[in-house]
């Protein structure tokens, strides 16, 4: 760990977790003034260190500095914006209609924090990923231990350097390490967790918290399907698709995983492809300076393996030194192939034919249900007949990915692809407890119509209920 001043120092889970306890226990984090102050530094941070954030980013993913601005900073800067123009109305307690039983009453509902948070973060957007759950549970009035991922070394040591820099020392705390680490944490009570990673991970985090009977959001992955009909623009198509797969080089959770399309309009969408993938990327995308690489060996090994299943139609390309691997279309792939079998989360791209929207539908729901759905298609009876007969996190009609930005859509899993949603308001909705309160008063008219509850019971007061 590190402290504000940049200096190393060694505090075990339970010190961490005890000094956020102990803060959240004498209300240090419950007022409006205290949380703008923490978001407003946060915001300052991610200005304050722009050119650092790009070099973080290019070290561990070889980003392009588009992407990070993109997809990593401005999604943090534009949600605690938004957050701080609207926190003092999402905080006030609401007071909901009420029945005549009630007449005399207040009900409220007040926005209550959970207490101490956990939030553990993925690599493939470290900082956003992590601090985009981390900025709610901050709104929200929680202290925050804070997870990042070591598959992305650089931006978990910018997360650990700065937060003890910006944020408030007693409330936030960032503790590095990996699957060991995070089971240490996983041994205390949090009062919320908030975990990014694979479903595999998510069961294990599941587990530890249902020890604590801790609520938990699990944004989870999975295989999310693209349909393309052939009423589709393909060449618009094509470039929502292959965008959504390329960007962050196919290491997205909601990156299109395969493409259900008929033989006829997989001959026009590689046609398509092709012309825009060299406009994008050049004849040798390795050279392209926009396009990432693959994280890890381990990852590497994973997705060279695939290239064996089917067809490769486009690309195929690979250096193993630089962890490269071409965006990849595989046509004449079989649903039993290995690729089909778990989340690709690389740039490769297979092709299954089926031939027509209800095969579509069939095949989608014969799997898991995934993190996103994508329909391309003109034809609004078979656009309905998707979304109406098929149950994903999100889905997105005509484009990939988009959804995702759309700050007032909750974002999550259904099934095997995750739990609970966050995003805008969902994020500080996420790490608030909705507490319900019925305020009565002595008033004796009011205590003479709610009379006949008590004993002794007769018929004529059953009546009067
Ligand atoms: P991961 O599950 O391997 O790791 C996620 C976090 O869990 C890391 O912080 C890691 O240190 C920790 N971890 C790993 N193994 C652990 C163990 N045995 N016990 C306790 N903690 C452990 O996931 P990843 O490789 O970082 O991310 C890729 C996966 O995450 C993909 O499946 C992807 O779809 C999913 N993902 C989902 C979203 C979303 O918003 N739904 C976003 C990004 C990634």
């Amino acid at each position: 760990m590190y402290d504000s001043t940049g200096e190393t120092t060694k505090r075990s889970p339970a010190e961490i977790v005890q000094t956020a306890r102990a803060a959240f226990e004498r209300g240090k984090t419950k007022s409006l003034e205290f949380r703008e102050k923490q978001l407003r530094a946060l915001l300052r941070m991610y200005n304050e260190n722009l050119s650092t954030i790009m070099d973080c980013l290019a070290a561990d993913l070889h980003k392009s500095k588009q992407e990070s601005v993109v997809l990593e900073v401005e999604v943090l800067i534009n949600d605690l914006k938004n957050t701080l123009q609207h926190l003092k109305t999402w905080m006030k307690p609401q007071h909901p209609p009420k029945g005549l039983a009630n007449m005399l009453d207040n009900v409220i509902i007040y926005n209550d924090p959970y207490g101490v948070a956990l939030v553990i973060g993925a690599w493939n957007y470290p900082l956003q990923l992590t601090l985009l759950p981390v900025a709610g549970a901050i709104a929200a009035g929680n202290c925050v231990v804070i997870k990042p991922s070591e598959m992305s070394p650089a931006s978990a040591k910018f997360m650990a350097q700065m937060i003890p820099k910006y944020l408030d020392n007693e409330c936030y705390h960032v503790y590095l390490g990996g699957p060991q680490e995070t089971q240490e944490l996983l041994q205390h009570k949090f009062d919320y967790i908030f975990f990014t990673g694979s479903t595999t991970v998510g069961k294990l985090v599941h587990a530890a918290a249902n020890k604590h009977l801790t609520p938990v959001t699990l944004e989870l992955g999975g295989k999310s399907p693209v349909y393309l009909d052939k009423t589709a623009d393909v060449n618009v198509a094509a470039r929502r698709i292959l965008w959504g797969k390329a960007i962050n080089a196919g290491q997205t959770c909601i990156a299109p995983d395969y493409i259900l399309c008929t033989k006829e309009v997989q001959g026009k969408f590689l046609k398509a492809a092709d012309t825009i993938l060299k406009d994008w990327f050049g004849q040798n995308s390795k050279q392209s300076p926009d396009f990432c690489r693959i994280v890890n060996d381990k990852h590497f090994q994973r997705l060279t393996g695939f290239l064996k299943n089917g067809k490769v139609a486009i690309g195929g390309n690979v250096d193993q030194k630089e962890r490269f691997i071409d965006l990849t279309i595989l046509t004449d792939v079989k649903p039993t192939d290995p690729v089909m079998q778990e989340e690709i989360f690389g740039p490769i791209l297979p092709i299954i034919n089926i031939n027509d929207a209800y095969e579509a539908i069939k095949f989608i729901n014969s799997r898991e249900k995934p993190l996103s759905l994508y329909i391309f298609s003109k034809n609004k009876r078979d656009t309905d007949l998707m979304l109406q007969n098929t149950s994903s996190g999100g889905t997105c009609v005509n484009d990939t990915v988009m959804h995702f930005g759309v700050e007032t859509l909750p974002f999550g899993g259904v099934g095997c692809s995750g739990m609970g949603s966050y995003h805008g308001k969902y994020t500080f909705e996420t790490f608030t407890h909705k507490k319900s309160c019925l305020y009565k008063t002595y008033g004796a008219i009011g205590e003479k119509l709610g009379s006949s509850r008590y004993p002794p019971y007769s018929q004529a007061k059953i009546n009067l209920l």
